[in-house]
């Protein structure tokens, strides 16, 4: 095979029908050319990659074109490359059309020579197009020296402006320039430009491929194409899905499908072990869990036919998870997504970071193998064929591993390990009530237990297994015909059964701390709320919620109690704030400064 040409130049777009993805963009562009409403400036905003510089460079062609004819043809609006103007642009000879690039010329002086040059009107075509790229990289003084030009320009000049932060122009730039939005280029988009340039290429590519190559792009059509390039010459102009996956070391659909498989058969030794394989394959945690969570997600929207078209997948990969959203409710994604949302969040600063994956698996096989006992048969005919087999396998070990929540409390404690999430998704887990977290809003019955599926035991809690088949111990035992009961009580009851709680846990300083100084406070009939401050906190007190909750009812014979843990938010001495959070609560103290922001339209940096 031939030398292979960069696709990302050869396949440059040179009219504005073919620019990929940015059609409201080109059509307001032309039509500004066709109704003579050219403006001054222009700033082109968005990602790298996605076609500012090229929209730039056709817009500045467009404009000089000595074959645009607006009175004859006045829906032609498009360079001809046949004319001089055109031919000489092409061949990067034009004399009216400079381009600058700002990251590299960004000092007064480069301004100035600029500046300079706009005076001398154009000698071929109507105007000189002035293209500033990465115009935000531009020092103080150069944009003070631009400033004026750019304000009073003479009629021949256009200045186009284009940055990928838009932020960092200030108001007085922004104002002068009619402002263009370009936004990521969409996978399916990318992947047909692909397919486009791998037939002029003669290359043989699958549509799995092509569309992995699209995500690994992320909306960036350059990206995309010198990924293609790469591959294009490795695989000798034939392009798999597989080769793919191995040359980008990206994670394999298939995983995740095995790995959600086996969330409803709670299998947690075969998760347990593709997530090692994944991990051999030199995978990252996070990047795992990115995976993971992208993959929910699609299932999430593959439910529901008015979302499907988010799903930006090949039709073959689209089509497995229309086959696989059917077995799983939509409570089931919401929370594992949640689990796996807070795993993300704690992974960076956990110890033992893929104790923390892995706990966080076996939570969802612990949520997916209730599936069959909340889950409507009516909307999931796949599960009832299997479900005969696999509950027998799931009752049958969930009987003699199911273990009081005590039992992980001393293993916790003796084993000296981190505070992570519980093992079991313990009912005080369905209580917490993490305004900033939660998605799902619905209230599961505190008495319900979560089972521990098949497997759970393996070398993670032999000790809580022992424990469960020497005592039997139903943690709901207590409960049994006392559901109804419901003695009256006040704060002052509450009040005293939380000093003999705060007494239990006085080793655990900063809890005690915080419990102490908060109080337990009754929101309503039945639910006592506890306040804590950070996420620590809320770990440590989840841990005791079941053990809190059985005191209190209890102690106030009234089983119908639930207690919650409410997470207060932006306290200043405990959480630091982000950026936006200290905006928010400025904007709180005095709204003016909201008032400020939009009329001057800045942007919040993060
Ligand atoms: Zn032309």
């Amino acid at each position: 095979m031939e030398k292979f040409i960069v696709s990302a130049r050869k396949y440059r777009p040179a009219t504005f029908d073919t620019v990929v993805g940015q059609k409201s963009i080109t059509n307001t562009l032309k039509n500004a050319i066709k109704n003579h409403y050219l403006a001054q400036a222009y700033l082109f905003t968005g990602p790298r990659g996605v076609g500012k510089t090229t929209s730039a460079r056709i817009f500045a062609k467009t404009i000089n074109c000595l074959n645009i004819d607006l009175e004859n043809n006045p829906d032609l609006i498009e360079p001809c490359n046949e004319c001089e103007s055109c031919r000489s642009f092409s061949e990067n000879a034009s004399f009216n059309i400079m381009e600058l690039d700002a990251a590299s010329n960004n000092s007064v002086d480069d301004i100035r020579r600029l500046v300079d040059q706009v005076r001398i009107p154009p000698q071929v075509g109507k105007y000189k197009v002035y293209i500033i790229d990465e115009v935000h990289m531009l020092s103080q003084a150069a944009f003070n020296a631009f400033l004026k030009t750019l304000e009073e320009p003479p009629l021949y000049v256009k200045f186009i402006l284009a940055t990928t932060e838009k932020h960092k122009i200030i108001p007085t730039i922004l104002s002068r320039c009619q402002v263009f939005d370009f936004k990521r280029i969409s996978v399916i988009d990318i992947a047909k430009y692909l397919r486009f340039v791998a037939e002029s290429e003669n290359v043989v590519a699958d549509d799995d491929a092509l569309h992995l190559i699209a995500i690994k792009a992320d909306g960036a059509m350059r990206d995309a194409l010198s990924i293609f390039d790469q591959l294009v010459s490795y695989t000798n102009a034939n392009v798999t899905y597989q080769q793919v996956v191995e040359n980008l070391h990206v994670l394999d659909y298939d995983y995740f499908f095995q790995i959600s498989d086996q969330f409803l058969s709670g299998d947690i030794t075969s998760i347990l072990l593709i997530l090692n394989d994944i991990i051999e394959r030199g995978f990252d945690g996070q990047h795992f869990l990115i995976g993971l969570g992208g993959h929910l997600r699609n299932l999430l929207i593959s439910r529901d036919t008015k979302t499907i078209n988010l799903l930006e997948t090949s039709a073959s990969i689209k089509q497995r998870y229309l086959e696989n959203a059917s077995k799983f409710p939509s409570s089931f994604l919401l929370k594992a997504l949640d689990l796996n949302t807070q795993c993300d969040v704690n992974y960076k600063s956990s110890n033992n970071k893929r104790l923390l994956i892995e706990l966080t698996l076996m939570q969802m096989v612990a949520l997916g193998s209730g599936i069959e006992e909340y889950v409507p048969k009516e909307t999931i005919p796949d599960l009832q064929v299997k479900k005969n087999i696999k509950t027998e396998i799931v009752s049958a070990k969930v009987e003699e591993l199911a273990k009081p929540p005590q039992v992980v409390e001393e293993e916790k404690e003796t084993l000296n390990e981190p505070p992570v999430q519980p093992i079991l998704s313990e009912p005080e887990e369905k209580e917490l009530s993490t305004p900033h977290q939660s998605i799902s809003e619905e209230q599961i019955s505190p008495t319900r237990v979560q089972r521990m599926p098949k497997g759970m035991g393996l070398g993670v809690s032999i000790k809580a297994e022992e424990n469960a088949k020497e005592n039997e111990i139903n943690p709901d035992a207590y409960m049994i015909g006392k559901e109804d009961i419901a003695d009256e009580y006040n704060q002052k009851d509450v009040d005293k059964i939380c000093d003999e709680f705060l007494e239990s846990i006085i080793q655990h300083q900063s809890l005690y701390a915080t419990l102490k100084s908060n109080r337990a406070k009754i929101i309503d009939g039945f639910i006592v709320e506890l306040q804590v401050y950070n996420d620590a906190q809320k770990s440590v007190l989840s841990d005791k919620l079941f053990d809190i909750v059985k005191l209190l009812r209890t102690r106030l014979n009234n089983y119908k109690l639930t207690a919650k843990i409410k997470l207060i938010e932006n306290d200043n001495n405990n959480k630091p704030l982000s950026p936006v959070e200290r905006y928010n609560a400025m904007v709180e103290k005095n709204p003016n400064l909201k008032k400020l922001k939009d009329n001057l339209n800045l942007e919040l940096e993060f």
